[in-house]
């Protein structure tokens, strides 16, 4: 017998804390326990009608069942540089500035296969979103993490990098609104950042999944807003959040043309992009009313409401996030991530995800998703005060 192991950038990966929790809900399902799953961030509503009927009169066109255009139907791209000029008043070239990617995690791991030689330097927050440091070990670079801080309201304190690591370093990847910890970073920070890319030749990833998740009349800034910006950088969207379409898998990425064609060149290899219809139906998303928006937006408000309030009942303090679909909770003093998110699920049969999924700077937290309505979130919050979990 011999024995072939995956690739040393497989073996590499630090093991996915999802694991064990994953293990845990199939067991708790099987006993017939009936779960409260707050720890995806996997939307729980319908895609929106006029997305479907637009994929369905796709699907009966024969001219979109070949293999789609590498660069992604014009009209998708078209759409994806009017909404930004609608949202942002940012002007993008359809041509170059724009690529629809099989969701936007598929697009930022690649991003850094395509720019990462072995050894290159890449700069990530600490907690962050999996392929924002995933990807480059992946493609064989090395992650300083910067450490955030609740202190900082999980803000990057540019200041924390050393020179020496800037120097070196290639790409930033940075996110705000913020998974997992709900932060947003005010426009300052944006203009800081794009200096600080600017005076270190950096590039910089900024992933706007979030971009219109938000609420209490907050808007979300675009690194392409900011002068400078694209020249630098480059910009993640997904349809995923907004528009409930996670398991359709598409997002896109804007920004500057020649990072944007270093992507390109390398997907031409692995992929044919997505699938025609399904940029019929995204186009159709993005050209929504607001009033649609409005109304996702109000439900997951009230949701964040409901939720803080109760928590705060049970002695937690948690603040108001302006944006995204979840809260920053901590665990009890003295309590692990890990221990209290295995803990809360065997007791109560609610799923939350352990902070330190997101790395290690997310240890002492958990993540909780917005994706249930309020009664089932008044359900959560019954079993927590049931079972004694409180914040003490
Ligand atoms: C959900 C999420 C994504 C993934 O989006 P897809 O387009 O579904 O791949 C990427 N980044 C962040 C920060 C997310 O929360």
């Amino acid at each position: 017998m011999y024995s072939i192991n995956p690739a040393n950038r497989i073996q590499a990966l630090p093991p996915y804390v999802f694991a064990r929790l994953d293990e845990l809900k199939t067991r708790a399902r099987e006993q017939g326990l009936d779960l409260i799953d707050l720890g995806m961030g996997n939307p729980d509503g319908a895609t929106p009608k006029p997305v479907v009927e637009a994929a369905i009169n796709a699907l009966q066109d024969a001219t979109n069942h070949g293999y789609p255009p590498f660069e992604g139907t014009a009209s998708f791209r078209k759409a994806i540089t009017d909404w930004y000029f609608r949202r942002y008043s940012v002007k993008l070239d359809p041509n170059g500035e724009a690529l629809p990617l099989l969701g936007s995690k598929e697009g930022l791991t690649h991003l850094a296969l395509a720019y990462i030689n072995p050894g290159d330097l890449v700069l990530a927050p600490n907690p962050a979103y999996p392929a924002h440091f995933r990807g480059p070990l992946i493609a064989g670079g090395k992650v300083h993490s910067i450490l955030l801080k609740p202190e900082n309201d999980w803000i990057i304190d540019l200041a924390d990098i050393p020179d020496s690591v800037a120097e070196r370093a290639k790409i930033f990847y940075f996110n705000y609104p913020s998974n997992p910890t709900g932060a947003t970073a005010p426009r300052k920070f944006f203009e800081d950042i794009v200096a600080f890319a600017k005076k270190y030749e950096i590039l910089l990833v900024h992933d706007l999944c979030y971009a219109e998740l938000a609420f209490d009349g907050y808007q979300p800034t675009s690194l392409l807003e900011i002068p400078g910006g694209k020249d630098i950088g480059v910009e993640f969207h997904t349809m995923s959040k907004t528009y409930n379409m996670a398991g359709w898998r598409i997002g896109f990425v804007v920004g500057n043309s020649n990072i944007i064609q270093g992507l390109r060149t390398l997907k031409t290899n692995l992929d044919y992009g997505v699938f025609s219809a399904l940029q019929l139906a995204a186009k159709t998303a993005l050209q929504l009313p607001d009033e649609y928006l409005y109304q996702v937006q109000e439900r997951y408000r009230q949701r964040r409401d409901f939720l803080i309030q109760g928590l705060g009942e049970l002695g937690w303090n948690v603040r108001k996030t302006l944006a995204t679909m979840y809260l920053w909770v901590p665990s009890p003093p003295g309590v692990g991530s890990t221990d209290f998110a295995l803990s809360v699920l065997q007791k109560t049969g609610v799923v939350v995800t352990p902070g330190n999924a997101f790395g290690s700077g997310g240890e002492g937290y958990v993540r909780i998703s917005l994706i249930a309505e309020c009664d089932r979130l008044d359900e959560a919050l019954h079993r927590f005060e049931q079972a004694g979990i409180y914040y003490q």
